[in-house]
């Protein structure tokens, strides 16, 4: 995350004053983004990988399929670290009881970091029930220590290569690095480029301008979007032939930058009404809830 403490400081206080999201788990997100910003990984320290070739790339094969992404030496490490950081946060005390599962070996976070690389969320499925006032902590603290790798990853695999100029229009739908799906947009620039940014490898790349990136419907009909007056520069634009949307800013005749991660966590109230009207997100928050 290209981003700095004090900017870090200005979004939380604008989550407060906007979003529904309760204060605990704002002071949860502030601490994490700050830990991830403590403790970036060098793209040049990845091990190098076999990528997909040029012509099978075009016809939408990712770069680097997350399933073959390589597992950091020090991934549980990492993890514990991330632990240590919220153990006087409101998961102070869930936190400690995880700790004392990884103690016991009830926990492995080595393995813990290998599923949240695959997104095999059935390896987490029973830790909801082990700690039930907050059952997606151990999926949150291990994937939340695990993105700057995926975004460490992603950099060494794309070397020079940016993804978000008008040649690289990408009409697959998936993230063209490592195939999870988009997790935000924002349009970008005169004409409002619209730019997907990955939920798993953060990796930003152009989308085309109309078009779901779920079941990759282009029918105007069908593509319709939801906002409120509330958060303007804030849209989730919907299709009708998944039910799905995806939620896309436009700052661009607004004085603020896009963060994709915290202008998900601001709007989440355009997310409660989205699901009232019966619409649907396929991924995560940004933050994993
Ligand atoms: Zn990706
Ligand atoms: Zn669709």
């Amino acid at each position: 995350m290209q981003q700095t403490p004090e900017k870090l400081e200005q979004y939380m206080q604008s989550c407060r004053a906007k979003s529904n999201v309760p204060e605990a788990m704002l002071r949860v997100v502030e601490r994490v983004a700050l830990w991830q910003w403590e403790h970036p990984v060098d793209p040049v320290s990845v091990p190098a990988v076999e990528l997909t070739d040029a012509d099978r790339h075009r016809q939408g094969v990712p770069l680097l399929p997350r399933a073959v992404f390589p597992v950091p030496e020090d991934g549980a490490a990492r993890v514990e670290s991330l632990m240590e950081a919220l153990a006087d946060s409101p998961l102070g005390e869930t936190v400690s009881a995880m700790m004392g599962r990884v103690q016991r070996g009830e926990l492995d976070l080595s393995a813990a970091v290998r599923a949240a690389l695959l997104g095999d969320e059935a390896f987490f499925a029973p830790y909801a029930a082990q700690f039930p006032d907050a059952p997606r902590l151990v999926p949150f603290a291990v994937g939340s220590a695990v993105t700057p790798w995926a975004e460490a990853v992603a950099r060494a695999a794309l070397g020079e290569k940016d993804l978000t100029t008008p040649e690289t229009v990408w009409p697959h739908g998936h993230c063209p690095v490592c195939g999870a799906l988009p997790v935000v947009g924002d349009l970008r620039g005169k004409e409002g480029h619209r730019i997907h940014t990955c939920s798993f490898c953060h990796t930003p790349y152009r989308a085309p301008r109309l078009q779901c990136p779920f079941c990759l419907e282009t029918a105007q009909g069908q593509l319709g979007f939801v906002d409120s007056p509330d958060l303007p520069g804030f849209r989730l634009l919907t299709c009708s032939t998944c039910r799905m949307y995806i939620k896309v800013t436009d700052f661009r005749e607004m004085d603020r930058t896009s963060w994709p991660a915290m202008d998900d966590l601001e709007s989440m109230t355009l997310d409660l009404a989205a699901m009232e009207q019966g619409w649907r997100r396929p991924t995560l928050s940004a933050w994993g809830f």
